[in-house]
């Protein structure tokens, strides 16, 4: 039987032509003209930020916890359900995570949870977008506002995704998207920085830039360029740029083929959902769905074995995060902390392949081992 992976990376012809070109054109890639390319198809997304593409959604979160002079003694309240790069940037420069526990409907941060966490040491809360949706923005932006606290959007997974006609990422202070491998539109490595607020632009380009004026010098308003900030080498590198820009070239069937994935693996399940054997996400979020796949079944014990019977069926499923309060890093700031819904949530989910190689007849596959796994 034909291994079903759980990621892949899609083959394309032109992708491979554009990058044996590119590595042979030093001009190019000192101009870096496919991530110009890029720029311009997304500002054409993300019409009102300033936008910096970064080697990955960690650095992008990085240059926010810089650009925001997080120091000792500040709190940031976050999801405990996320991955670690959301906490280390700001933990790094010595604030203190503040884990508060996720919406077992939408799996981001309870927004009723938020506002009881809030201490005068609170600096922002990192709002995260799982499986690329948001949670309660709005709620949030106006906790943020009564509060006077910057909002930060984790939406690494959320390219592509819309709120009330917004993209993702475009509603806080701050929003970073993943072009990671691990992501449904990828550069390999990669992410963006998507800056909402015009107050911080400048002083991005220089953090972004090793902490130089270089693109003040790059338009001509300086005669040199000089060290001026703090900051690191954040650019994306022009070959994963040359893929990104195949990416965004083709989002639309990318795209469109992830939602075919999605409906077939809703209408295949819907039966278990109903009978109550697993837990998928609501319609609205199925409706434009693109970074993942995932159920939750009912207790850890069925999910070990769910995952290890697909894995007999020569199919890759996955759990996801451990939960970071409980992590060796995260016990150091929350000794006794409990989140159930998180501690629930990350033993029951199981994440089904999803991905551009993966055909609808491999989706069935999948489905119809998940409904005998149950039904027997
Ligand atoms: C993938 C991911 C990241 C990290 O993105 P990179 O581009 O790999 O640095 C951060 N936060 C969340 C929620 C993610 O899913």
């Amino acid at each position: 039987m034909q291994q079903i992976l759980f990621n892949n990376i899609p083959y394309s012809a032109q992708l491979a032509k554009n990058i044996a070109h590119l590595v042979s054109d030093y001009a190019s890639i000192r101009d870096k003209v496919y991530s110009n390319y890029c720029l311009t198809l997304l500002k054409h997304k993300y019409k009102n930020s300033h936008l910096l593409l970064t080697h990955s959604a960690t650095g992008a979160l990085d240059m926010i916890a810089s650009l925001i002079d997080i120091k000792q003694g500040d709190e940031i309240i976050i999801p405990s359900f996320t991955y670690v790069s959301t906490a280390n940037a700001f933990v790094s420069r010595g604030a203190t995570p503040v884990f508060v526990d996720i919406d077992s409907r939408t799996l981001c941060i309870d927004a009723a949870c938020v506002e009881k966490a809030i201490t005068l040491n609170t600096k922002a809360i990192i709002a995260v977008h799982y499986a690329g949706h948001s949670g309660n923005i709005q709620y949030l932006k106006q906790i943020c506002e009564k509060y006077n606290l910057i909002l930060v959007e984790d939406a690494a997974m959320s390219y592509g995704y819309y709120e009330s006609e917004r993209p993702l990422g475009t509603c806080g202070d701050f929003g970073v998207i993943s072009f990671d491998i691990t992501k449904h539109i990828t550069s390999v490595n990669g992410g963006l920085l998507v800056i909402n607020n015009p107050a911080y632009a400048l002083r991005a380009n220089h953090i972004y830039d090793v902490g130089t004026n270089r693109h003040d010098f790059l338009q001509g308003k300086v005669s040199h360029y000089e060290w001026v900030d703090q900051g690191s080498k954040y650019q994306i590198n022009e070959l994963c740029a040359c893929v990104l820009y195949d990416n965004l070239i083709n989002e639309d069937s990318l795209l469109a083929h992830m939602q075919k994935l999605t409906n077939e693996y809703t209408n295949y399940l819907q039966p278990l959902a109903q009978s109550g054997d697993i837990q998928i996400m609501d319609e609205q979020r199925l409706t434009h769905n693109y970074h993942e796949f995932y159920v939750l079944v009912k207790t850890p014990e069925l999910r070990n074995q769910l995952i290890r019977y697909l894995s007999e069926q020569s199919i890759q499923a996955v759990s996801h995060y451990y939960p970071l309060h409980l992590s060796e890093m995260g016990k150091k700031f929350n000794m006794h902390l409990s989140l159930p819904i998180t501690e629930q949530v990350a033993t029951c989910i199981v994440r089904l392949p999803m991905h551009q190689e993966l055909s609808i007849s491999d989706v069935n596959r999948v489905a119809h081992a998940v409904l005998t796994f149950f039904n027997s």
